[in-house]
Parts: C-alpha cells; structure tokens; sequence
C-alpha cells in the first residue's frame, strides 16, 4: 500500500515539474519573439541612417576624403549592409511568428524559381570556386507560391550549400515531378484537433534538391537547425563573411524557409550521413511544394 500511494505521489510530483519546465519554455519562446519584433523594429531606423549617410559620403563628398578614409567608408557600408540583411530576416521571422507576412500569390515553373536563386549566387560560387550542376526536369507543372519569397528559401539553401562546402567543391539543384500521398501534417491543420483524414490517393508535388559535398548535418541536428537562432557547434569557431567556409550568420536563414514553404503547403527538410568536417559527406536539403495538376492548370489557363 505505502508503495503504491508513495509511486503515485512521485508520478505527481514529475507531472507538475513537466508542467511548470513547459510553462517556462513557453514564456521563453514568447520572450524571443517579442525581442524579434522589438529588435528588428529599433534597429532599422538607425541602420537606414548610418546607410544613407555612408552613401552620401562616397558618392557626393568623394573628393573631399582621402584614400584611406574612403576604405573605412567603404568597409563601414559592406559592415552596415550585412546588418540590414540580419535585420530583415529578423523581421520575416517575426512576420512569421505573427502571421503577418503576406503573400503574392502566382502559378510559376519551379525550374524559373532555381533560376534566379541561381543568379543570385552566381558571384559566391564564383568567389568559392565551386561547380554548380543543374537537373532541371523539362515538363515540369507549375506551382502557386510566391515568387520572391520561394527565390528567398532557395536562395537561403543554396548559400548555405555554398556556404558549407570546400572550395572546388560540387553542388547540384535537381528539380522533378514525385507523386506521394498528402502532407499528412497540412492536413492535420486543416482538420478538427489533429484529426486528418486516410487517403490512399497520391498527389503531384515538386520537389527542389540542393545536394552538397560538403560538412554535413548530424542527425540529431536535421530537425534542430530549422529552428529560430540554431547554430551547429561552436560559436567562437565560426568565420565571418557571407560565402567564406563554414561562415554562420544569425541562425535564422532556415527558419525562414521552414516558414516560407509551410505557408504554401509545402515541406523542408534535410538528409545526410551526418557531420564530418574533413570527410564531407554532404547534405542534400528538399523541398516539396503541391503542384498544380495539369487538369488544374488547363482550367486556369
Ligand atoms: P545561418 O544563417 O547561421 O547559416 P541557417 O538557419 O541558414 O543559419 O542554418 C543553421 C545552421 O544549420 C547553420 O549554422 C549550419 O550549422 C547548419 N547548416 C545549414 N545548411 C547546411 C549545409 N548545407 N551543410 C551543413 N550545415 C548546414
């Protein structure tokens, strides 16, 4: 008898302790996105000052400097700009978390999708040296998104291939029709308190690889890195600079594109073998968009 009441007190006991760490996780996740909102807010209006004041110097008041000041000059916008690109994503995050951000809605080829987060980084693959292959599946359907956000997750995967292989290295973009069954999560949402329908049926889906040869993801950080400020290993081992090896930005590139491509009704994830810095396993980062059917497509058109 002891026994039993002593085990079902201990049980309560666990049970208010999980309560109250859930509760303080909560709290602390509140604390983050009003620091994001409230950040990305104040910090801005500074930034656009310092900015446009830099601009002014070196464009209007060129002659006036002397070389060394106009380096400074110079070296104090690179700085600035990379702050502007935190902040904005501090600020897509915080869009996000409220769901605030809005999107534009058109039926786009996802091959023209990986074309311009393609061009985009054309420079760092240049500076990286690295060989960048497209398989881009011809008599692909569309899909509805939009498409400057779309560009932007894939733009934010592909930096981070670029980002995360040695120079000379090889990435690879493949682009191809998967027929598969529903999300079973979007569908859950759609649904009264996680209940989601069966359905057998299978469903067309575009699915966008960006396949890198190198450092690679551990499995138990394949979840993890999607999450807001996430940051594999060492902070202090981290280079600068926006496609040198292994730089790391805020943590938040990939928060972003969990967002992004969930609000399409879409998925993001990653495989890999796992971490291996000398070795480079590589990383193959997918993500699944719902295309729209060719009988769909012929009644819009
Ligand atoms: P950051 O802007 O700091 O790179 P992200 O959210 O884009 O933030 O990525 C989070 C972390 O996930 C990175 O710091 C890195 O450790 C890991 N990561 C992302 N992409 C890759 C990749 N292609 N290969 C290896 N690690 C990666």
């Amino acid at each position: 008898m002891q026994l039993i009441v002593r085990d079902a007190t201990r049980e309560e006991e666990v049970r208010q302790q999980l309560e109250r760490a859930a509760r303080e996780l909560e709290r602390l996740n509140l604390m983050k996105n009003s620091f994001l909102g409230l950040a990305s807010h104040e910090l801005k209006t500074p930034l656009t000052i310092i900015l446009g004041y830099v601009e002014l110097l070196l464009n209007e008041m060129s002659e006036r400097l002397d070389d060394g000041t106009r380096e400074m000059l110079r070296h104090i916008g690179r700085a600035s700009d990379r702050l502007a690109e935190i902040v904005r994503d501090m600020v897509d995050v915080s869009m996000l978390d409220n769901r605030t951000l809005e999107l534009m809605s058109q039926e786009i080829s996802a091959n023209n999708l990986v074309g311009n987060a393609v061009e985009k980084s054309q420079d760092a693959v240049r500076q990286r040296r690295q060989k960048l292959h497209l398989e881009l599946a011809d008599e692909l359907p569309s899909v509805r998104c939009d498409q400057e956000r779309m560009t932007q997750a894939i733009s934010n995967i592909l930096g981070n291939a670029i980002k995360f292989t040695p120079d000379y290295g090889l990435i690879r973009i493949r682009t191809r029709l998967v027929m598969r069954p529903r999300l079973p999560e979007k569908f859950a949402t759609e649904g009264i308190d996680g209940v989601c329908a069966v359905d057998n049926s299978l469903y067309p889906y575009v699915e966008i690889a960006v396949i890198d040869s190198g450092i690679g993801v551990a499995k138990h950080e394949q979840e993890t890195i999607f999450d807001k400020f996430y940051e594999v290993g060492d902070v202090e081992e981290h280079s600068s600079g926006k496609v040198a090896f292994k730089s790391r930005g805020a943590g938040l590139g990939l928060t972003i594109v969990k967002g992004v491509v969930d609000m399409h009704g879409g998925a993001v994830w990653v495989e890999s073998p796992g971490y291996d810095p000398e070795r480079f396993p590589g990383s193959t980062f997918y993500i699944l968009l719902p295309a729209i059917p060719p009988s769909a497509a012929d009644s819009l058109a």
